[in-house]
């Protein structure tokens, strides 16, 4: 950003545009949103437990600033992490409408991304996009607990982004 003002030399210009940092308050409150996510856990089956090692001391997600929480009321991440079948949908929705925003879902292992190994199914959701907006996707089955964290890096940089530039990444 071009801080330019009438009437001051140009060496103080340039410490000044060495030294002061210029953001806004949108953007500010998106890299502290993005530093601390605490998501709700939706363990559904078998790759909850991947997300659950992911918390465990070695992988230790809480050294990036994400708590899981129990409480939707407390949560502003939903990882769907299983296999969601009809039955669960309309329980699904109702936590995700009781999450303050803003909020974020994370669609974690093939399952609750495109209905995995039960597509054929007749009780099983083919993705969980069709209940909930959905802004990341792991694929795997079940994707590691590695991955989970890789997921949960890019939507802090999808949230970051989203401020900087007003644009919504679909
Ligand atoms: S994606 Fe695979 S590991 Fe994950 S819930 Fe479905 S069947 Fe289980």
């Amino acid at each position: 950003m071009d801080l330019r003002i009438e009437n001051i030399p140009e060496e103080d210009m340039q410490e000044i545009q060495r030294t002061v940092f210029m953001s806004t308050l949108e953007q500010i409150k998106a890299w502290s949103r993005s530093n601390s996510l605490w998501p709700m856990t939706f363990g559904l089956a078998c790759c909850a437990i991947e997300m659950m090692q992911a918390s465990n001391a070695h992988y230790d997600l809480e050294r990036f600033g994400t708590f899981y929480r129990n409480s939707p009321r407390q949560s502003d991440v939903m990882i769907v992490s299983g296999t969601v079948t009809k039955k669960m949908a309309p329980i699904l929705r109702r936590l995700y409408d009781q999450m303050p925003e803003p909020k974020w879902v994370i669609a974690m292992g093939s399952c609750a991304t495109a209905g995995g190994p039960y597509v054929k199914s007749y009780s099983v959701v083919k993705g969980v996009d069709q209940i909930v907006p959905v802004d990341v996707y792991i694929p795997g089955c079940p994707p590691n607990p590695a991955a989970l964290i890789y997921g949960i890096n890019k939507l802090k940089e999808k949230i970051r982004y989203e401020a900087k530039t007003g644009k919504k990444v679909i």
